[in-house]
């Protein structure tokens, strides 16, 4: 048991977890500090993929997902996709590696829940490594867990969120990390957009993410995968996700 001293109240996140390396803060610590509030610019129309992306979901089908068991279950209409509670995340039938990553989303309109129970989804690239989606919108949770958040290693450098059932975007720039036999040569970076506003530049992250746990590179594992979103329960809409691979970007 840690004292609560500072930042927020414990009750928002986990106080008998382990210390993160590096940091002063355990892991989903309730009293690491919120990151401050930026109000992003104002939502736009969809953002057109360039010419040389992989376009992933155009709002029209979802032929290029896959669920737990076979095609992607999530409901379309209106030009996004909405996550079907309990039937399992979705992901891409295609690999990819190092890459430029353009997705949209929206939380729920209607605010129901609280902390981690309100909005939640995610981003994994690789299939293993989380972006967290969540609506932040005047709802605090652990920092490590908010919007935009490398879950449960780095908050977000700014809490730049929407209101809910406004459309957000996440520019993501990612780096595989590479392995030679099972050792690591070097670690996961990306850097993170969030509605325009930087969040994350360059971060080495610690490993693939974990709940409650300190993650590491223990299970060398190939430089692509799939993307995935995350079933978390609650009704998320994702729409426009293009993917631009960086094939001849030296990861060193
Ligand atoms: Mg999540």
């Amino acid at each position: 048991m840690t004292a609560a001293t500072a930042g927020s109240t414990p009750s928002i996140g986990y106080d008998d977890t382990p210390v993160l390396p590096g940091q002063e803060w355990r892991v989903h610590d309730g009293r690491r500090p919120q990151p401050r509030v930026v109000t992003p610019p104002p939502a736009g129309e969809p953002l057109p993929p360039p010419s040389d992306a992989v376009v992933l979901f155009d709002g029209t089908d979802l032929s290029q997902w896959k669920g737990a068991d076979g095609d992607a279950q999530w409901p379309l209409g209106g030009g996004y996709m909405e996550v079907a509670p309990g039937t399992g995340g979705i992901e891409t039938r295609e690999q990819f590696g190092d890459c430029q990553l353009h997705l949209e989303w929206a939380a729920p309109g209607e605010v129901k829940g609280d902390s981690q129970g309100r909005g939640n989804s995610g981003v994994f690239l690789l299939g293993k490594y989380e972006i967290q989606v969540l609506d932040g919108y005047d709802n605090p949770t652990y920092a490590d867990g908010i919007t935009a958040a490398i879950y449960g290693q780095y908050p977000p450098l700014v809490n730049a969120c929407r209101k809910p059932g406004e459309w957000q975007t996440y520019d993501i720039f990612f780096v595989a990390p590479r392995f030679n036999g099972k050792k690591l040569e070097s670690p996961a970076y990306v850097t993170v957009i969030h509605n325009g506003v930087l969040v994350h530049h360059h971060q080495a992250l610690m490993g693939p993410t974990g709940h409650r746990t300190v993650s590491s590179y223990d299970i060398p594992h190939p430089p692509t995968g799939p993307l995935a979103l995350q079933d978390h329960g609650d009704l998320v809409r994702y729409r426009n996700i293009w993917i631009r691979e960086l094939t001849d970007y030296d990861a060193g």
